[in-house]
């Protein structure tokens, strides 16, 4: 295969530039710390194919449901997450000319992400219309110290000439979205200020009135005691136009440091004042020293976070590019925040959050960072809760049951096809199960006593309310449903669905029970759910263990996925959706995915046999379906097949498998990708109060070394060839079962095995 970008262990990089290229490579170079984020947009003028794209968390506007044929129920609008200030831009002028990459003539080109220190790097030498010659190097990074800031440092080196050179560092609010209709613009200008080096514009978004304050401050380098500057003001825009006598061979080099407040997370009345104060106190630390902080956050992160695979650096490069995107995208700061499926790096699926989060990222975070930035992904949907409840209410259910929204920026459902928003009921199971999941990592009963119980309890109000007794069937039935796998709509007894709604019941009722005080189900919820739980239909293929991944699958062609020719594939960018929806084709694991949730209550052999039976009519047309699928592979020691797809979720963006990454990267599937290593191929699983493993080394690995956090305590986890070795950082015995045997490690603890 021939790959864009080289393999190294620690960088992204590339050595040619191609145009064609551009779109996807703003995706994999963007940059962000959890506040803000940036593709990898050129800072100079760029006429070629370009997606700008600056984005801040929680930001979004409400774009117009726009549907000919209204459906009660439908939500009024749909998120869409916007552009915001271009807080990188640089217009240069050499000898008059516009810098312009796709007018020059290109003679190097180099692009690298470092993500041990989250900087983005671009050196250039090239030759304008005029036969101009000169090197641009460009370095920028968004602080994971401090993140209201982000820095750049931008140079000029004139080759060939003596002459005049003109930046304009600009900040610009005036920007729009590639996907906007008619051209729209979303922000109004509030105020601005420009005087002698700083800049600001406080600006608003249309609708949703967030404000959003953005402050700059520039330094020239060397300090030259002439020069021409002008201030550049025009509606949403302001600039510094400094003109500078060049010389050949001399290096010029302007920094932009900006900060960056919003009204999500800040008083709007103290946004100019707050990021005014803020830019300057990043102006005078200067660039090395914020640097050297911003790198000092992500040596924190990575130590906690990191993998190590000795043997195959592409797998190593692989995973740490989704360990980095995830961090950039969520460091779990404020419970107002989450993760959207394209992070910082695109437009598509709105910046909003979607039940990948709870199903795939709260797993990484849970074990990668302190219990309390999951516990911010709870209070997320905690605090919705209310809006999920009215949510309910709208599609007809009452007595408090809850239907968190399918996509969601603030607790309202803001996505508007019908199959999704009103029948991926399942999304409140992910939501519980999340509950579920924390508790059993972190031990926090707390949080299940004060806040978890009451979203459980909700939600089981709902699954009570959306189960119908079926008199022929004899048994309670979920119908009109959207499983995980998208490509079959309103399907009746969509197993995943029904066994989820069951568990809820279950786990609610054992939650609630658990708590000592006075129980707060209600008597009667608690007798009907506990008939439901007797009495839900739960599909299988008869006489077999295979469950059905909804009443009607096997009356579907049953052609597996390579019968498909290689050029009608995707399926989604290539058929029609009617063609879709009749075939036989899986998006995403959809039985498998409730395999691998409640895999404790299934044997290994059905769990094999589910697997062979489904994966080959899977497509993995999701990027959270190849995940599911390694960890799966890898229970059932099918090592190969769990490598082929670890290797097609872990390199999915780098290696482009689904052709869309100019849209942006899959944030919320790199957890995902993280998954397949610990639970995967390290088998790793958190049981009761011991850790369980079962590590297996994929062929061409020599080892992995990994580390977590469990309980607040720091473990590191290297599986060798034939041996693992577990280190306990923490001053208490951990208990593990490795490879079904009890083990109290106390500090190290070395054992052996036999690979085959
Ligand atoms: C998947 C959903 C997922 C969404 C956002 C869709 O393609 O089918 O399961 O929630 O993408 O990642």
């Amino acid at each position: 295969m021939k790959r864009r970008f080289e393999i190294d262990e620690w960088k992204i990089i590339e050595k040619e530039f191609n145009s064609k290229n551009q779109l996807a490579a703003e995706s994999i170079f963007s940059i962000g710390n959890g506040n803000f984020g940036q593709r990898a947009n050129f800072e100079e003028k760029y006429s070629g194919e370009s997606m700008q794209g600056s984005y801040i968390a929680g930001i979004y506007y409400p774009d117009k449901t726009k549907v000919g044929w209204w459906k009660n129920g439908y939500p009024d609008y749909f998120a869409k997450v916007i552009n915001s200030c271009n807080w990188i831009g640089i217009d240069v002028f050499i000898n008059d000319v516009l810098l312009d990459l796709s007018k020059c003539e290109i003679s190097s080109f180099y692009r690298e992400l470092d993500m041990k220190s989250g900087t983005l790097k671009r050196n250039v030498i090239c030759k304008n219309q005029n036969g101009d010659l000169f090197e641009i190097k460009s370095i920028r990074f968004c602080s994971m110290n401090d993140d209201s800031i982000g820095a750049l440092s931008y140079s000029i080196k004139p080759l060939n000439f003596n002459g005049k050179i003109t930046f304009i560092p600009y900040l610009d609010f005036d920007v729009k979205n590639s996907d906007s209709n008619y051209d729209e613009k979303f922000w109004t200008e509030k105020k601005k200020i420009i005087n002698d080096d700083y800049a600001c514009i406080l600006s608003q978004t249309k609708k949703t009135f967030f404000d959003v304050a953005t402050s700059m401050k520039i330094s020239l380098e060397p300090k030259i005691n002439e020069y021409e500057t002008e201030n550049i003001q025009k509606k949403l825009f302001t600039a510094k136009k400094i003109t500078l006598d060049v010389k050949k061979n001399h290096v010029y080099t302007i920094k932009k440091y900006v900060s960056i407040f919003s009204s999500i997370l800040n008083d709007s009345k103290s946004l100019i004042e707050i990021s005014k104060s803020k830019v300057e106190q990043a102006f005078n630390f200067g660039f090395e020293k914020l640097l050297i902080n911003h790198k000092n956050s992500w040596s924190k992160i990575w130590s906690n976070a990191d993998i190590y695979i000795d043997g195959d650096t592409a797998s190593l490069q692989a995973i740490r590019f989704n360990i980095f995107h995830l961090y950039q995208t969520y460091t779990g700061k404020n419970p107002k925040l989450n993760i959207g499926p394209k992070g910082f790096t695109g437009e598509k699926y709105g910046g909003a959050t979607y039940w990948d989060t709870e199903a795939y990222c709260l797993p990484f975070f849970l074990k990668t960072a302190k219990s309390k930035v999951a516990k911010q992904l709870l209070l997320y949907r905690y605090n919705h809760l209310s809006k999920a409840i009215d949510n309910a209410k709208k599609l007809g259910f009452n007595d408090n049951a809850a239907l968190y929204p399918m996509v969601t920026m603030n607790g309202e459902e803001c996505h508007n096809e019908w199959e999704i928003t009103f029948e991926e009921i399942h999304r409140n199971g992910a939501i519980a199960y999340a509950i579920y999941n924390y508790v059993k990592h972190t031990g926090d009963e707390e949080y299940l006593k004060e806040y978890g119980i009451k979203v459980l309890i909700a939600i089981s109000k709902f699954w009570e309310q959306r189960v119908n007794w079926s008199e022929k069937k004899n048994k309670y039935v979920i119908l009109g449903v959207t499983g995980p796998n998208e490509f079959e709509n309103n399907v009746n007894n969509n197993w995943y669905t029904n066994y989820i709604a069951k568990w809820c019941l279950e786990y609610t009722i054992d939650s609630d029970s658990k708590l000592n005080d006075k129980s707060q189900i209600n008597n009667k919820n608690k007798l009907k759910w506990i008939d439901i739980i007797d009495n839900i239909y739960l599909p299988v293929i008869e006489d077999s263990n295979i469950f059905l991944q909804d009443e009607n699958f096997l009356d579907k062609e049953l052609k597996t996925s390579n019968c498909i020719p290689i050029n009608e594939r995707p399926i989604s960018q290539n058929w029609s959706w009617d063609r879709i929806l009749r075939s036989v084709y899986i998006k995403q694991a959809d039985v498998l995915q409730g395999l691998y949730f409640f895999e404790e209550n299934f044997n290994k052999k059905t769990i094999e046999d589910n697997l062979n039976f489904y994966e080959p009519f899977t497509v993995h047309e999701s990027s959270l379906s190849p995940c599911i699928h390694s960890i799966l592979f890898s229970k059932v020691n099918n090592i190969d097949k769990a490598f082929e797809m670890y290797l097609r979720t872990s390199r999915l963006d780098l290696d482009d498998y689904n052709k869309e990454v100019n849209e942006g990267l899959h944030i919320t599937s790199m957890a995902g990708t993280w998954l397949s290593i610990i639970e995967g191929f390290a088998g790793l699983r958190i049981n009761r109060d011991k850790i369980t493993l079962n590590p297996k080394l994929p062929q061409n690995w020599n080892s992995y070394k990994f580390k977590i956090i469990y309980k607040n305590k720091r473990i590191s986890i290297n599986v060798l060839k034939d041996e693992v070795i577990i280190e306990n950082k923490s001053d208490s015995i951990i208990n593990f079962s490795i490879f079904e045997k009890s083990y109290f490690v106390e500090k190290k603890l070395n054992v052996r095995y036999n690979a085959d």
